[in-house]
This record gives structure tokens, C-alpha cells and sequence, in this order.
């Protein structure tokens, strides 16, 4: 007994020299780092003989240290945007118009980027969600129900009624898609819709078009809405796919018209996306195709992206200024957004009497109570304070931390 517990107490103090060995060594690695980053600094004229000697004697840290730069010039590169000239933009444009008209099957790929413009914050962008959220910073959301849809949507909703465009395929949560006038049919909607709510237990799945945004409450992995379905009763679920989840709903998500679309498709044109998630949807890109068989592909976007190498055309350049040259070049009129058009109107199931107060955000006026809602100071106008999360970020940071594990 006496003779375990002694054991036990060498182990302990073999353990602990180990540990304090390494502490040791890390702390001199940092300190040789630090000399040699110090060194490395001034430029190669100035270094006396001692510090070149101790360039000399630390290869690996040096190396390291030279590695470290390239990389972090190198992110600084992709996060920077990049405007092209107006001469340089109208010509790539010309190009992009030979390109749609000459096109078979034309798909559509956007991003955040084709919102902002209706003043929903882009993703990556340097005043992005996710550069905010990666900075520790919040997000507020309190004016996103008031977004309508940008130019480009309207540009894109054009494109498909004069049967350029065959399909779209949207990241983007805000629903401005659908209330430009696309055809759902024509739609994917591949993160999910801020104004649908579904109900998985019935078959097929039961769809709520609401007039305000369903995720207040819900967030990474807790998608109950806290409404109820009025056929079985059982409980709504928003169709959001929040950052770090991975969708799982077929519908309203329509991934199957969205794989169908890839696979038509002999050119594909993404706006305002910086790729990083759709790049990792295989079947977007037919990649298990020859290079030479794969759909075109022309790129909108200010910042680099993963796809840029293999795109025929990358134009740097907003979305909506893009589109307008484009739709000229086209010789198409860009119709402005008419609230009395949307079809959100239409499509939309007025919540439940006992339901009316299970929400908290703004609720889309209908064009025809516009002008009596003008007249009255509305409640909402004066606390709109930053809502945050729902298919807004909230969870981001749950996601980060358990993919960061994987
Ligand atoms: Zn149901």
C-alpha cells in the first residue's frame, strides 16, 4: 500500500518535469521566434552580423515565419474588393450578354451580395455578418422586413419571364426572390425562407407563407417556431438552415430542382456570392464532369473567390451596377418593384386569432392598408431596437466551436 502510493508520487513528479520541461522548451521556441521575427522585420541592409548569424543559426523559424507572411498576405488579398474601371467593367459585360443570349440553359446562382443594396448586410463582405460575428461584434436585424427586392432581382425576374434564365439558386434566407415575381417552381432557396414556416408532420409538407419573419425564436439545431400546424396541431418548424447546420428539409428548399438545374445547365452565373459554402455542394458544380463539359461559369463578385481559376469571366463589380449595363446591353427594361405585384400577398395564411401575438417582428403591410397605416404613428416605429438572431446569426457561435472540434 505504502509502496503504490510512493509509486504513484514518482510518476507524479516525473510527470510533473516532463510537463515543466515542455513548458520550458515552448518558451524558448517563442523567444526564438520572436528574435527571429525582430530580425526578419528590418530590411536585409540594416541587420548586423549577429543577427544574420542568428538567421543563419534558426532556419526552421525562419522559414516558418516566411510561410506565416505569405499566408496572411494572401488572406488579406481575398478579403480586399475590388472594383474593375467603367471601361473594363462595359466589356466584360458585352461578353457576359453574348454569353446569356447565346445560352441554352442559363442558371443563376446569388448570394448576399445581390441584397445589400435593400440593405441586408452581405456575409463576408468587411461589414458582413460573418466578418461582425467573427469579431465578437452582434448583428442587429431590425430593418430587415422592410427590404424589398434589389435591381438585380428584378433584373433576374426579367431574365426569366423573356426566357433567358432557367433557374435560381439562392443562399440567401431573405425571401426577396420569391416576392420579385419568380416563379417558386423556378426557385431554390438552398438556406431556407425567413417568411416560410412548415409542418413536417404533415405529408406532403405543409407550407406557411407568413407576412413576417418565423425564425425569431429559433436558432442552431431549435427550429419550433412556437405557431401550430392548423391541420394536426403539432408544432411549426422554420425552414432555415442556420450556420453550422446542414439542410435537411426537401421542401420549400427545393434541392432537387436546384441539382437538376446544375446538371442542364451550360452556363452558370453567380452573383454577389463569395462561393465558400456553394462550393461545397458537389452537385452544383458537376465537377465529376471533364473540365471541358462543365456549364460556363461567369462570376459578380467585389472579393476573390474559391471559384475564380476556373470561371471563363470574373467581374468585379456590384451587382446591381453589373445588371443594369447588362439589361441595356440586352436592350430589356428593368421594371421596378411594385408592392401591389408581390406575391407574397397572395401566397401568405394569416395566422390564427389566438396566434396573432406569437411574434414579435415588423409584419409586411399589405399594399391596400398602405395609405391607413400612413396616417397612424405606428407602434412598432418607435422600439424598433436590434432584434437579433433567428436565421440572422444567432448560433453562429455554437456552430463555429463545433466545427472548429471536427
Ligand atoms: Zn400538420
Amino acid at each position: 500500500m505504502a509502496e503504490e502510493a510512493h509509486a504513484g508520487a514518482t510518476s507524479r513528479t516525473e510527470r510533473k518535469a516532463l510537463e515543466k520541461a515542455k513548458i520550458l522548451q515552448r518558451e524558448s521556441e517563442r523567444n526564438i521566434f520572436r528574435l527571429v521575427g525582430q530580425v526578419l522585420k528590418k530590411p536585409e541592409a540594416e541587420r548586423s552580423e549577429e543577427e544574420a548569424s542568428v538567421l543563419l543559426l534558426h532556419r526552421d523559424a525562419v522559414e516558418e515565419l516566411c510561410k506565416r507572411q505569405v499566408r496572411r498576405n494572401v488572406l488579406k488579398r481575398k478579403q480586399e474588393e475590388l472594383f474593375d474601371d467603367a471601361e473594363e467593367l462595359k466589356s466584360k459585360v458585352r461578353q457576359l450578354a453574348v454569353a446569356v443570349k447565346q445560352a441554352n440553359h442559363l442558371v443563376v446562382y446569388t448570394g448576399a451580395g445581390i441584397s445589400t443594396a435593400a440593405s441586408i448586410p452581405d456575409y463576408r463582405g468587411p461589414n458582413g455578418v460573418w466578418t461582425q460575428l467573427q469579431k465578437g461584434r452582434t448583428v442587429s436585424s431590425s430593418d430587415l422586413s422592410k427590404a424589398e427586392p434589389t435591381l438585380t432581382h428584378m433584373c433576374i425576374r426579367t431574365l426569366h419571364k423573356e426566357n433567358l434564365v432557367k433557374h435560381v439558386v439562392s443562399q440567401n434566407c431573405d425571401g426577396l426572390h420569391l416576392r420579385s415575381g419568380l416563379p417558386r417552381h423556378t426557385l431554390s432557396e438552398l438556406h431556407g425562407n425567413m417568411f416560410i414556416e412548415v409542418c413536417t408532420s404533415c405529408s406532403p409538407v405543409r407550407e406557411y407563407v407568413r407576412l413576417f419573419d418565423v425564425t425569431e425564436r429559433t436558432s442552431l439545431h431549435r427550429h419550433g417556431t412556437g405557431r401550430r400546424c392548423s391541420h394536426c396541431g403539432d408544432e411549426l418548424r422554420d425552414t432555415i438552415v442556420h450556420f453550422g447546420e446542414r439542410g435537411t428539409l426537401e421542401q420549400p428548399l427545393n434541392w432537387k430542382g436546384a441539382a437538376e438545374a446544375a446538371r442542364m445547365a451550360d452556363v452558370i452565373l453567380c452573383l454577389g456570392s463569395s462561393l465558400k459554402v456553394l462550393k461545397k455542394y458537389a452537385c452544383l458544380w458537376c465537377m465529376n464532369r471533364p473540365a471541358s463539359k462543365r456549364p460556363k461559369l461567369f462570376i459578380v463578385n467585389l472579393q476573390w473567390t474559391p471559384k475564380d481559376d476556373l470561371a471563363t469571366l470574373k467581374v468585379h463589380g456590384k451587382c446591381d451596377d453589373v445588371m443594369r449595363l447588362l439589361m441595356e446591353e440586352l436592350n430589356l427594361q428593368i421594371p421596378v418593384y411594385d408592392k401591389v405585384d408581390d406575391p407574397i400577398f397572395s401566397l401568405a395564411t394569416p395566422v390564427r386569432p389566438e396566434e396573432v401575438k406569437s411574434h414579435t417582428r415588423e409584419v409586411i403591410t399589405p399594399p391596400h392598408e398602405l395609405e391607413e397605416v400612413s396616417y397612424a404613428p405606428t407602434e412598432q416605429a418607435d422600439n424598433v431596437t436590434s432584434v437579433q438572431g433567428g436565421w440572422f446569426g444567432r448560433g453562429y457561435s455554437k456552430g463555429r466551436k463545433k466545427k472548429k472540434k471536427a
